[in-house]
């Protein structure tokens, strides 16, 4: 939609969309007392978003859509769990405890993305009959799914990587008859938690406890659009997994007539790594997860994500942090009960695992200055204490901020193909500006 035709159009809604900054949560599409807010697929952008079909009630709307958007303003404070009251919420948020741990059950951890930690989670709220909301093949792709028996826990998937729509929670939590383990993104939480605020208070309700994942990128489908084409699998990709097997690492790719497996981590040559490198590009992704800064899911109850760690380099482990009494109550419950195994984790570890950068934000912060004194709009994030500020980028930071921003606009138009007969020339040339833009920092 353009500015000259629609003059009547929430604008910071529609900066969102033109500057790819939406991540499809839903909060803006039950916000809309019009209801002229709709789910899209965005072909050329690989991803899902919304649209606004008709601009004529927006004259004089007090534009809910506006308030409610994770991508225009986020102040973590306002949104956290009444539990965590009168805890500084760091970027790091409210912590009460850090543990490693896995599930000792195959088909739990089996199965799993990491130590199947959070599979072990739903299996016990099942179980104990308390009803679970999270992201489910369902048979058009994935959504938010309400499961209330154990036996749908084979409808779980391990980590979808790829673009995912979660538009459908609030219907999903407004059918719930009792209150639900929520399973969850960061940013797809502080959306449906500003809905909720802003338009919804009763629904805060139907949540019990959310289990948060930990996250540093969600990939557009250009990724797989792109790796299907070095492939030359001749037909569509319709879905793909990433791991849920016994075998760490897997990608599963499917198409109406067969089913493609390969190696993430185990290339059997060159041409295979560059294929898959310059398909899973960070480049090719929403700008939205560039600068965010909430990959620690600062909001959730239990937020869990993969140990990465030196001392345990092979083991399906994961890093569980726990922000509330709820959470702590319920995680001892599991190891009580001999569901999960748990040692407290070191003080270093989420630090280790995940990187200070994603921790603090400070890659984001630095580009998401850089890109609003250009006149881009893109979200702010409030936390009440702040870390001290990121490191300054120097020139030569400053110059490979413009060039990815640019890149990535090329790429997110769809087209890579240019960027994989490129990229063993580019592949070398990252690894020397790595270099330099870790001495810039
Ligand atoms: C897009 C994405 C990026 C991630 N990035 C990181 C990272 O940078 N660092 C890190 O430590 N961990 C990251 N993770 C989390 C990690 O991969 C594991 O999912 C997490 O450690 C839980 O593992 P598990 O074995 O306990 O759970 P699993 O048994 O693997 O269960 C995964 C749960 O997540 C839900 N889910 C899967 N994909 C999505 C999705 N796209 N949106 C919403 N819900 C979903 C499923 O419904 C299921 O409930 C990411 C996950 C995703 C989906
Ligand atoms: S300004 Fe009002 S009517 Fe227009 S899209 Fe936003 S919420 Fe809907
Ligand atoms: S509220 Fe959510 S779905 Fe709506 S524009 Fe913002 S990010 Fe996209
Ligand atoms: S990195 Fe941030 S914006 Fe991107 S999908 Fe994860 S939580 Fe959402």
């Amino acid at each position: 939609m353009n500015k000259q035709t629609n003059p009547r159009e929430s604008r910071p809604l529609r900066d969102v969309l033109e500057n790819d900054l939406c991540i499809a949560c839903g909060a803006c599409v039950y916000a809309c007392p019009a209801s002229v807010i709709t789910p899209t697929y965005h072909e050329e952008r690989g991803a899902f978003e919304v649209t606004i079909t008709d601009t004529n009630p927006c004259a004089g709307c007090p534009a809910p859509c506006v308030q409610v958007c994770p991508s225009i303003e986020v102040n973590f404070a306002t949104l956290a769990s009444a539990e965590t009251e009168g805890t500084t919420c760091t970027r790091e948020g409210p912590i009460r405890e850090t543990w490693l741990g896995y599930s000792p059950a195959f088909q739990h951890n089996g199965v799993s993305s990491s130590g199947g930690i959070i599979r072990a989670l739903i299996h016990d709220s099942l179980e104990r009959g308390r009803p679970v909301v999270c992201l489910c093949e369902d048979g058009d792709g994935y959504a938010p799914t309400l499961l209330h028996q154990p036996e749908e826990l084979d409808r779980v998937p391990g980590s979808i990587y790829h673009a995912v729509s979660f538009v459908k929670i609030v219907e999903v939590l407004r059918e719930a008859s009792e209150a639900v383990l929520l399973i969850s993104t960061p940013c797809q939480l502080e959306g449906l938690y500003k809905y909720i605020q802003v338009t919804e208070p009763t629904l805060r309700e139907k949540i019990a406890l959310v289990v948060g994942l930990i996250c540093g990128w969600m990939y557009t489908n250009h990724a797989l659009h792109a790796f299907a084409s070095y492939k030359q699998l001749g037909e569509p990709v319709i879905n793909a997994q990433y791991r849920g097997e016994d075998k760490v690492g897997r990608l599963k790719l499917f198409t109406e007539q067969a089913k493609h497996s390969y190696d993430r981590r185990a290339f059997d040559n060159k041409s295979d790594y560059y294929d898959f490198r310059a398909s899973f590009s960070s480049m090719a992704n929403r700008l939205r997860c560039r600068l965010c800064e909430n990959h620690l899911n600062v909001l959730a109850d239990i937020a869990v994500g993969d140990a990465w760690l030196k001392r345990h380099p092979k083991e399906k482990l994961s890093i569980i942090v726990i922000r509330t009494r709820t959470g702590s109550d319920l995680m001892n419950h599991l190891q009580d009960a001999g569901k999960v195994q748990l040692t407290t984790a070191e003080a270093t570890d989420l630090s280790e695992s995940q990187s200070n950068n994603l921790v603090f934000g400070y890659e984001a912060r630095q580009l998401n200055h850089k890109l609003s004194r250009k006149g881009v709009a893109t979200p702010t994030f409030t936390f009440t204490t702040q870390d001290p500020p990121p490191p300054r980028a120097g020139r030569l930071l400053h110059i490979l901020y413009d060039l990815e921003f640019h890149l990535r606009k090329v790429l997110r138009s769809g087209r890579y193909q240019t960027y994989r007969n490129w990229y063993p020339v580019y592949a070398k040339f990252k690894v020397i500006l790595n270099k330099l833009g870790k001495l810039a920092r």
